[in-house]
């Protein structure tokens, strides 16, 4: 069920996460290890969204194709070098639409956004959900996907004003409370932190030497991955990893 990954620290190649590593973004796409309750692999789109050096917005790449089809962005990603990026291989929960823009990162602003798993019950769990969306929110969706509407609730929170580790936890509460059984590894990135939760799906951590990874399936052997237990949310920075539980009811 889709795998994310966050990189926050020294400027590095894109390539180095999505294409070099033993256990890459790319060869997750084609070769998961622990994709828990359902899907085999990750080949209906991928996303990378990172920030350009000068403090501009976040530029994006994504598309409806396997990731491994795609013959340019290997270079491209060799020649991209960033100090944070989010990027995502995506496997359509069944009955949601495979397209470029059901796949993450979604993005607004400085923000980045992904999730892995699904909204129990989708879609009659999230009605009363999306009935607290400005109806704008609900015509201007990424996709007609659980994920994209994830985002809008998020988001909403994030432009009201909340903390994005704020704006998450609350709504993984709100989904669970509406539709309960939901699996909701969600991401969230400004450039400076990254939020991540997990219930449902798996989550590893690499932090150290002033960089830190936050990935749905570790990207090498190294050691210093280390796996986060379910209904968490992480708040990560290139210097600090906190480790909250969800709390759920
Ligand atoms: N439900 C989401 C989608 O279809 C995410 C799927 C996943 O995590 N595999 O886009």
């Amino acid at each position: 069920m889709c795998r994310h990954v966050g990189y926050l620290g020294p400027p590095i190649p894109l390539s180095t996460v999505l294409f070099d590593a033993s256990h890459s973004l790319l060869r997750q796409s084609w070769a998961p290890k622990d994709m828990r309750r359902g899907g085999t692999i990750n080949a209906d789109g991928f996303g990378v969204a990172w920030y350009p050096p000068g403090g501009e917005a976040p530029v994006r790449y994504r598309s409806d194709r396997p990731l491994w089809t795609d013959a340019d962005l290997p270079g491209l990603a060799r020649a991209t070098t960033a100090g944070a990026f989010v990027a995502a291989v995506r496997s359509a929960t069944v009955g949601m639409p495979v397209t470029g823009t059901a796949a993450a990162p979604f993005t607004d602003g400085r923000f980045l956004f992904s999730h892995n798993g699904l909204v129990a019950g989708w879609p009659d769990s999230a009605v009363p959900l999306a009935a607290r969306l400005p109806t704008r929110d609900l015509l201007t969706l990424d996709a007609l996907t659980d994920s994209a509407l994830l985002w809008a609730l998020v988001r909403h929170r994030l432009r009201e004003g909340a903390e994005p580790a704020k704006a998450v936890l609350d709504t993984v509460v709100d989904v669970t409370a509406a539709a309960p059984g939901s699996r909701l590894n969600l991401l969230l990135c400004d450039g400076g932190t990254l939020v991540a939760t997990t219930l449902g799906h798996a989550l590893s951590v690499r932090a150290g030497t002033g960089a830190v990874l936050v990935a749905s399936e570790p990207l090498d052997d190294d050691p210093a991955w280390q796996p986060v237990p379910d209904a968490r949310l992480v708040v990560a920075t290139p210097s600090t990893v906190d480790t909250y539980e969800l709390g759920l009811p």
